[in-house]
């Protein structure tokens, strides 16, 4: 006890009204019914009863001056508070307030329920006290000395304020978090504290002082129990997702989850269907924070980063909440500390948990840079991967490029050669003849051709038969190009078994020559055949040779080379003709 106060609980006599039946003269009237109810140092408790309690209290002055004394009834939530007391003449006159009453009813403005009183000197009176509520039936009933209560009450509401005020920085500072950093986390960080703050503030009486202070009936009280159910709640949601209890330790997650519905529908409970259900939130609360520290506990043995800030938090808050309810059983000496634990416990408990939020974005910003020099890595090895299959890629294309180009020169080759022979062929001719015809024309050289045909040629396929034929085809066409090496000139197959070659810049003379040197040599293969006179393979040449007159063109020089061939055979072949 505070100096200059006195715990009234040992001079107080109690009359328990089960049915609240009796009034203030039935009740007066048992005086020998009433009871000494508690030990010193000790708040009455009657725990969750209905009934009403009639408290009897003898005040003596034995001084010789008037005394003024103020008493203090220290629980907020007390419902109905009748406080009868006589006047000189022993008439006694009551004054009513309580939580279910506007705050303006109270006899001195204050969170608790507190009376002045002036003891004349001498004086010796008994009050009365009909208190009836609700909640849970706690009755702290103390008496100061004036000057030494002002001193509790300034210092009381310092602590409340200060209290308070780190709650509401602790929430608009992580709604600003929220609002910047989107992690939900965050909100229900808030909502949690916001939900605390109610939970309180609606305990203590501060919030019917000034949240609400025009409203009676059940709501204070029930705002506190709302706030208690939805601030576990709060917590308990928090909890799951920071330490992500779901996948860390799953079963006890399902316990949490079943808890998670009571704490959430409580509250319907308590505001619908008008059920108070403050008793219920503290058995689920006695359930749930050895669970919750059950869960801190395992998750932190999980190496579960988060788990150690929030099971230290919760510690605190529950050596908090315990050192106050220890303190309040006289297990623990009153001191501001037991006094004030709850709000310091929920105070160093908010300041973890926003610690642990902090650590959080640590981690994550940690998480983000290792990200990003993995994608970083990732990439740099992409580009190297790149490269090399760029190259690859060119050098493939290379390949395939020259392939193509020989392929091309290979086709454009095969689109010129004769197939049998290998020598040109017709559509090659008929090129080169054009080409030459137009220069021979330009700078008037000449232009010879000859015409070869081998003479019986039908005759040695149905002798030796066509096989022998195309070999003899081949052999012929060698020995006619062997004769025409000179640059610019060309031999050609012009079709069957007819060749042609093209000599630029040589006249008819010099062409006979070339045409006879051709017959001797096809003679001299000496392949024989049956069906000439000689026995051996001969061909017939017809040869034209002329510089290109205006006028004419090259079909003209074929068409004489194809005359003089005709006269060759005429001749009896095995010979050369010009035209
Ligand atoms: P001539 O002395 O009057 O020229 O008598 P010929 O039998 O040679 O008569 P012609 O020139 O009309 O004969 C053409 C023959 O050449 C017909 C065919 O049997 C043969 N021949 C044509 N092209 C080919 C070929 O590609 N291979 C073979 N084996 N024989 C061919
Ligand atoms: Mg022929
Ligand atoms: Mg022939």
């Amino acid at each position: 006890m505070p100096h200059g106060s006195l715990s009234l609980t040992p001079y107080l006599t109690v009359l328990e009204d089960l049915q609240s039946v009796l009034d203030f003269d039935a009740a007066r009237q048992r005086a020998s019914a009433f009871r000494s109810a508690g030990k010193a140092d000790e708040a009455l408790s009657f725990g969750y009863t209905r009934s009403t309690y009639w408290l009897r209290l003898e005040l003596t002055n034995p001084t010789d001056k008037p005394l003024d004394r103020m008493l203090e009834i220290s629980n907020a939530r007390l419902s109905d508070i009748q406080f009868y007391r006589p006047d000189a003449q022993g008439r006694y006159s009551v004054h009513r307030t309580g939580s279910a009453h506007p705050y303006a009813t109270r006899p001195y403005p204050n969170r608790y329920y507190v009376y002045t009183l002036q003891l004349a000197p001498h004086a010796q009176e008994v009050i009365y006290v009909r208190i009836w509520s609700e909640g849970a039936k706690l009755i702290p009933m103390t008496l100061w000395e004036p000057i030494a209560y002002a001193a509790y009450e300034r210092q009381d509401y310092l602590v409340q304020g200060a209290y308070f005020g780190t709650a509401l920085a602790m929430t608009l500072f992580n709604l600003v978090l929220f609002l910047t950093l989107r992690d939900r986390l965050y909100l229900l960080y808030v909502a949690f504290v916001l939900f605390t703050v109610i939970a309180l503030s609606g305990q203590n009486g501060l919030a019917h002082e000034w949240l609400w202070p025009a409203i009676g009936g059940s709501w204070p009280n029930k705002a506190a129990s709302l706030g208690f159910s939805l601030s576990a709640g709060m917590l308990t949601v928090f909890m799951r997702r920071m330490i992500n209890t779901r996948e860390v330790v799953p079963r006890l997650d399902w316990i949490l989850r079943v808890l998670l519905v009571f704490f959430f529908t409580a509250p319907i409970a308590t505001i619908f269907f008008y059920v108070e259900t403050a008793g219920q939130i503290t058995t689920a609360w006695a359930v749930c924070s050895p669970l919750i520290m059950l869960v801190g506990v395992v998750c932190a043995l999980k190496r579960q980063r988060s788990a150690y800030y929030f099971t230290a938090a919760f510690v605190l808050l529950f050596v908090g909440n315990s050192s106050s309810s220890l303190a309040a059983l006289a297990i623990l000496p009153h001191n501001p500390l037991t006094n004030y634990g709850s709000q310091i416990g929920s105070c160093v408990e908010m300041m973890m948990l926003a610690f642990a939020l902090a650590d959080r974005v640590n981690v994550m910003r940690r998480e983000k840079e290792t990200a990003q020099r993995e994608a970083l890595e990732a990439q740099a090895n992409l580009i190297v991967g790149l490269q090399a299959s760029e190259r690859m890629l060119e050098l493939r294309v290379e390949q395939r490029t020259h392939e193509l180009q020989v392929a091309n020169d290979h086709l454009a080759a095969l689109s010129m050669t004769d197939g049998l022979t290998g020598i040109a062929n017709r559509r090659r001719f008929d090129e080169v003849l054009a080409a030459e015809w137009g220069r021979a024309a330009r700078q008037q050289h000449p232009l010879a051709i000859g015409l070869l045909d081998i003479d019986f040629f039908k005759q040695y396929n149905d002798h030796y038969g066509h096989q022998a034929g195309d070999d003899c085809l081949r052999r012929v066409a060698q020995a006619f190009k062997a004769q025409l090496q000179r640059g610019g000139d060309l031999v050609a197959r012009y079709g069957g078994e007819e060749f042609v070659f093209i000599a630029p810049a040589v006249d008819a003379e010099r062409a006979m020559r070339i045409a006879d040197a051709v017959c001797k040599a096809i003679e001299s293969l000496g392949l024989p055949h049956i069906k000439t006179p000689g026995g051996t393979l001969t061909v017939s040449i017809g040869v034209a040779a002329w510089i290109p007159l205006p006028g004419t063109s090259s079909q003209d020089i074929l068409r004489a080379a194809d005359q003089a061939l005709y006269r060759a055979k005429q001749l009896g072949r095995n010979r050369a003709e010009v035209h």
